[in-house]
């Protein structure tokens, strides 16, 4: 099967009982068994449930990986794979990494023992650096957020392989229709199904993709010891949404060439930042490994937290909202709202400036997206 066959058809077969073409939801905590010592495959849907077990199938044939274990949120999946690891050990993580993991890696882990080392991974020389004896693990995010830097995939895994340690990448910027990172060297690779792959606001979730047999028992111990896992329901939402990934993942990516490009032009627009862009340091690398550039725009105004203000305020199609990867174009102000946490000076020193805004393009029409941004534009004094 061909890329966009396997989205809507790897693993799913008509239901067995009754030729349903789409699979029954299996709303069921367990399953009777038919005599002792024999079950059906299912004893318990901590363990094991027959509609998440589709979802997992389906998305490890799209990234083309063996095993799929798919948990109640990506923040709850990040975890996951960091349980392979013990006190004492350390991880090199790229620096721009989601809120949330930052937070799980900074104000959970490190707390149980864990220590992390944050550099710019699409600096290959840096993350060589980094790697110390403990090192036992490489996590890059690619695109980042919000900064949407760019790493080259291939080039940590030789990091990682001659380290003897393995690479995990969460993809969720870009989804399995535009990068692939197994198939790039990458030994783990993570998604929020929040975001892209299930695509319609409507669920959290998350899963961990591999081809290491050993690594994929460990997540399914720890799925079944610890106990995050998505609902029947939320998995079939998620198998639901996925079957339009590689035509939403088409129009995210078209759109966001062209409001990227048009917001690049605007006078009262300092910056932006687009790996679909030429002016993107990391554009080269991106098309190298990418097959588009997906939906995400970070931009900075001229003018400050007080334009960021007056821009959000005054849109009226574009949803001020903190989430992305969704139908819906969804915009954000970091100095506002998720890194309002985060003290100024430490943001700055990010990169998170004042001025900065994050756009999740949806799949609406181009043109209303692009006008709402215009008028809006035009409020900023
Ligand atoms: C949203 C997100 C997460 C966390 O996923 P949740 O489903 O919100 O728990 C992790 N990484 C990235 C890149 C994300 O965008």
């Amino acid at each position: 099967m061909r890329f966009d066959t396997k989205v809507v058809r790897a693993a799913i077969e008509p239901d067995p009982t009754t030729g349903a073409i789409v699979p029954p939801i299996y709303q069921t905590a367990t399953y009777v068994l038919p005599e002792v010592g024999v079950d059906k495959g299912f004893d318990y849907t901590r363990s094991s449930n027959p509609t998440r077990q589709l979802l997992e199938e389906n998305l490890a044939a799209i990234e083309g990986g063996k095993h799929g274990v798919c948990y109640s949120s990506g923040m709850a999946t990040v975890d996951s794979v960091m349980r392979l690891l013990k006190a004492g050990d350390h991880v090199v993580s790229s620096d721009d990494v989601y809120g949330g993991v930052s937070r799980l890696f900074n104000e959970v882990l490190s707390r149980s023992g864990l220590n992390f080392t944050f550099v710019d991974t699409s600096h290959p020389g840096l993350v060589k650096d980094a790697i110390r004896p403990e090192t036992k693990m490489l996590w890059v995010e690619t695109p980042t957020n919000p900064l949407l830097k760019v790493t080259d995939i291939e080039a940590m895994a030789a990091i990682a392989r001659d380290a003897g340690i393995p690479l995990g990448v969460d993809s969720t910027f870009a989804t399995p229709a535009l990068l692939r990172p197994l198939e790039l060297g990458a030994d783990i690779v993570v998604h929020s199904t929040t975001k892209y792959l299930s695509g319609h606001n409507q669920l959290i979730g998350g899963i961990a993709i591999t081809n290491n047999d050993e690594i994929a028992e460990r997540f399914r111990f720890f799925q079944r010891a610890i106990g995050a896992v998505p609902s029947p329901t939320d998995c079939w939402l998620t198998l639901l949404g996925i079957k339009t990934l590689s035509l939403r993942m088409a129009r995210h990516s078209a759109t966001g060439l062209r409001v990227a490009t048009y917001l690049e032009e605007h006078p009262k627009v300092q910056r932006v930042t687009y790996p679909g862009l030429k002016s993107h340091p990391g554009h080269e690398v991106a098309r190298r490994q990418m097959s588009a550039f997906s939906g995400m725009i970070s931009f900075e105004l001229e003018g400050g937290i007080s334009a960021g203000k007056q821009l959000l305020n005054s849109l009226r199609l574009c949803r001020l909202a903190e989430s992305l990867g969704a139908v819906e174009t969804m915009i954000t102000h970091p100095a506002t709202m998720t890194h309002v946490c985060v003290p100024r000076e430490e943001r700055l020193a990010r990169g998170l400036t004042d001025g900065l805004v994050r756009l999740s393009v949806g799949i609406e029409d181009a043109e209303d997206i692009l006008e709402d941004l215009e008028s809006a534009l035009e409020q900023i004094d």
